[in-house]
């Protein structure tokens, strides 16, 4: 039976999904006006992972994640460049989803964007103003919290002590400082939509009570994303849903912990981000996803040099032991099952069914690991080799791509190389060049520097 830390309660509680063997989920997805960040790529890990092991327990999952194309952020970055909004967020799209498929990440179910939604938006705001939940001023429509009696439930924070401090801005025109925005009048130079409240465009939290009740229905499974959104975000999202429908939106709320650098959460505003390219082209996909799952969801974890290389290594253990096997092994084996393959799936089970308790899940990894290279039982090395793929399944690591083992002997022809440049012997600079090339390493010379990555 899988247990669920669930924000909302506090407690570890047992897995009951709506609808026996189905799963639906929804994950708050990135804002697309820039690349993604190291910090963006860990929910994005983590819940594609965690949703590969609810399928590998039996379960079909509907996965929605979605983008967020239209806000402040997106239109000051698209007025710089002198671009549309759409052309701006179809670019980071596009991005994100190369970042995704080399991070190993599977496409969701439904990936819906924003702007698809306005009128489904408008709809619900409207429903929201209907049943006395919503309010209009000045071309603004907000959320009236006071009319919302569990508000603050999910960040456990009470309403009376938000409002002692909060105040009203200048420019806003709503009656509690907790009130939030559901439709934004139009400003000069932004895109606007019309409404019965006339042109303009939709607040941030909304979108999401709309895509995830348009797509999973009024009442889903899981809701999950970064505990930086569980308030406000995550706790407005909660208000429109439950003020709409009256009734329980979601069942269990996931959060995962921040990526730090240097004690300092990692975010654009701070400017201490490390973005997702960057990442994969230093260290490479499966290093890096073996940095967000080696520690557990919910925990904080801090990004630097030395916890990426820790991180290789570790990928390279396991690495190392697929290359073993498949070097004494060959192909594909006849397994028969028996009590060996069970007990180690019995304990990889337990450990995930805790919480998606993945540290516990890899420190069975490495014992297994370690058994392959201490054993030449051809008929053991295949079972380890067939469980370390049916974990595959939701760890998501690429054992085809060349491994980071590698690396050191690619350093060794790039210097080669670099060698026969400083005597003036191109033809072999270039052999070398071609060769790697045909390997997969790609070599870029700059005045002082030669950088490579695997293409
Ligand atoms: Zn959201």
């Amino acid at each position: 039976m899988i247990r669920i830390t669930n924000t909302l309660t506090g407690k570890k509680e047992k897995f009951i999904p709506l609808k026996a063997g189905k799963v639906k989920m929804y994950v708050c997805g990135p804002t697309v006006y820039n690349m993604i960040h190291v910090g963006n790529a860990r929910p994005a890990v983590v819940f594609d992972s965690f949703r590969r092991y609810l399928e590998y327990r039996g379960y079909s999952v509907t996965y929605v994640q979605n983008f967020t194309d239209i806000d402040d952020k997106i239109i000051t970055a698209a007025n710089e460049e002198k671009i549309s909004t759409k052309k701006l967020a179809d670019r980071y799209v596009a991005e994100y989803f190369k970042d995704a498929c080399t991070l190993g990440i599977r496409p969701a179910t439904f990936h819906p964007r924003t702007t698809d939604f306005v009128d489904e938006i408008i709809a619900f705001i409207s429903d929201l103003q209907k049943k006395g939940f919503a309010y209009f001023r000045n071309g603004d429509v907000y959320f009236d919290v006071s009319a919302f009696k569990s508000y603050g439930a999910l960040s456990h924070r009470k309403p009376s002590d938000m409002r002692s401090g909060a105040r009203i801005e200048i420019n806003e025109s709503k009656d509690d400082p907790l009130d939030f925005t559901l439709w934004k009048a139009a400003k000069t130079g932004e895109p606007s939509w019309e409404s019965p409240w006339g042109e303009g465009r939709p607040g941030w939290h909304i979108e999401c009570s709309v895509m995830s009740s348009t797509l999973l229905g009024d009442s889903f499974d899981i809701h999950a994303g970064g505990n930086d959104l569980i308030f406000p975000h995550h706790e407005n999202e909660r208000a429109q849903s439950e003020a709409r429908n009256g009734k329980k939106w979601v069942n269990y709320w996931m959060h995962n912990g921040m990526i730090s650098v240097k004690s300092e959460k990692m975010s654009k505003s701070v400017g201490n981000i490390f973005n997702v390219r960057e990442a994969l082209r230093v260290y490479g996909s499966n290093a890096l996803r073996m940095y967000l799952l080696s520690k557990h969801y919910r925990s904080p974890i801090e990004f630097s040099a030395e916890r990426m290389e820790e991180s290789k290594s570790a990928y390279g253990r396991i690495a190392n032991a697929m290359d073993k096997i498949n070097r004494e092994i060959g192909e594909c084996q006849r397994i028969e099952e028996d009590e060996f393959m069970r007990e180690w799936r019995t304990r990889m089970i337990e450990a995930l069914d805790d919480d998606f308790n993945t540290p516990q899940a890899f420190s069975l990894i490495f014992e297994i690991v370690k058994n392959a290279l201490l054993t030449d039982d051809r008929d053991r090395l295949a079972k380890i080799r067939a469980l370390l793929m049916e974990w595959n399944y939701f760890l998501g690591f690429d054992f085809e791509k060349k491994s980071t083992n590698i690396d050191g002997f690619v350093e060794i022809l790039v210097k080669l190389r670099n060698d026969a440049r400083t005597r003036k012997d191109y033809e072999q600079a270039d052999e070398i060049r071609e060769k790697l090339k045909e390997l997969g390493v790609e070599i870029r010379d700059s005045s002082n520097e030669t950088i490579w990555r695997w293409l």
